[in-house]
């Protein structure tokens, strides 16, 4: 750790924090694949950029550095480069769903593993200060209703395209790895670092080892649905309490995708709060434009619902900004 100001966390406390994070991260991915980590404070008065990762260190402006919070996404992401873009670098189309948005993915397991889940949901949803705000699905709506979106597999140079790959493409790779879990999940990635270590991979390689990896039916329409098209579900919420004649009471759900083009088709939970205290988890595969259901809840009356309550899919949220104008596809 090499500072030339004591603003922000303290060193010590930074690099205890940064080898939690390497741990963690090697516990997923395997061995770092160099000898040493360091991270270096250079002056705010360089020009052209804010951090740049080299394959033992990596380097940034004084101003990342002066954050209570540790600015642990910046570190994080830029170590997570040590395997995808340094070790294994990218290659054919769409080259950034694996050198940026599989280091974005270091993020996540760096937040869940210092600061928890939440942490980790609100970076998801806002990025952080200090970080990149376009990184985040609050960024990706931005980016679509700056008419910058486009499929993930045909990610190139434009304008939006590094920011939609660590904003959309991170949304990507976490809901995958909840659909596969993390045993097929960090499997698949451990398995490309050890045979492509040295060389490159593309994206449709990595699409590859993961169909090759699960038996999940769905998986090939999951890619095709999260990579080959532009957008995501912006969903319509309608609901009210019910109450059978034998007293029974539930809440009746209605559901529509408003967002244009063929429904999305996802496992989508749904938050019931009673107003007992209790609070009922359901999940309801969404496939169609309209979805309605009846979720029975017992003597408890249903006071809130909540659509995707642990954040494990990318969909608009009123948080995230103006409702983005619905696409032909
Ligand atoms: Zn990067």
């Amino acid at each position: 750790m090499y500072r030339l100001s004591d603003a922000g966390m303290d060193a010590p406390t930074l690099a205890e924090r940064m080898a939690r994070v390497i741990a963690a991260l090697e516990s997923r991915l395997g061995p770092f694949p160099y000898p040493s980590y360091g991270i270096a404070e250079a002056p705010d008065d360089i020009k052209g950029w804010y951090a740049a990762s080299q394959q033992t260190f990596i380097v940034a402006r004084a101003s990342a550095f002066g954050y209570d919070h540790g600015n642990t996404p910046l570190w994080a992401h830029e170590a997570s480069h040590a395997w995808w873009g340094n070790l294994i670098s990218a290659e054919g189309e769409a080259g950034l769903m694996v050198s940026e948005a599989l280091a974005q993915l270091g993020v996540l397991i760096a937040l869940e593993t210092t600061e928890g889940d939440d942490a980790t949901a609100r970076f998801l949803e806002f990025s952080r200060s200090g970080y990149n705000s376009l990184q985040s699905a609050a960024g990706y709506f931005h980016i679509w209703r700056q008419g910058g979106d486009k499929p993930l597999s045909e990610l190139a140079d434009d304008r939006w395209d590094h920011n939609l790959s660590d904003s959309k493409g991170m949304w990507v790779y976490h809901m995958l790895r909840h659909r596969v879990g993390d045993r097929v999940f960090f499997g698949v990635l451990r398995d490309i670092i050890q045979q492509r270590r040295g060389g490159a991979v593309s994206l449709a390689d990595l699409r590859a080892f993961f169909l090759r990896a699960s038996d999940d039916p769905g998986l090939a329409e999951f890619f095709a649905q999260w990579l080959d098209r532009a957008g995501a579900p912006v969903l319509d919420l309608d609901w009210w309490a019910t109450r059978d004649p034998d007293g029974t009471r539930g809440v009746h759900l209605e559901i529509a995708q408003t967002q244009g083009g063929e429904p999305f088709t996802i496992d989508l939970e749904i938050g019931i709060e009673l107003d007992t205290g209790e609070r009922i988890t359901r999940t309801i595969a969404l496939a169609d434009a309209r979805h309605s259901i009846d979720v029975a809840t017992g003597g408890g009356r249903p006071v809130r619902v909540e659509l995707d309550p642990r954040r494990l899919v990318l969909m608009w949220r009123p948080a995230y900004g103006p409702r983005p104008e619905p696409t032909a596809d």
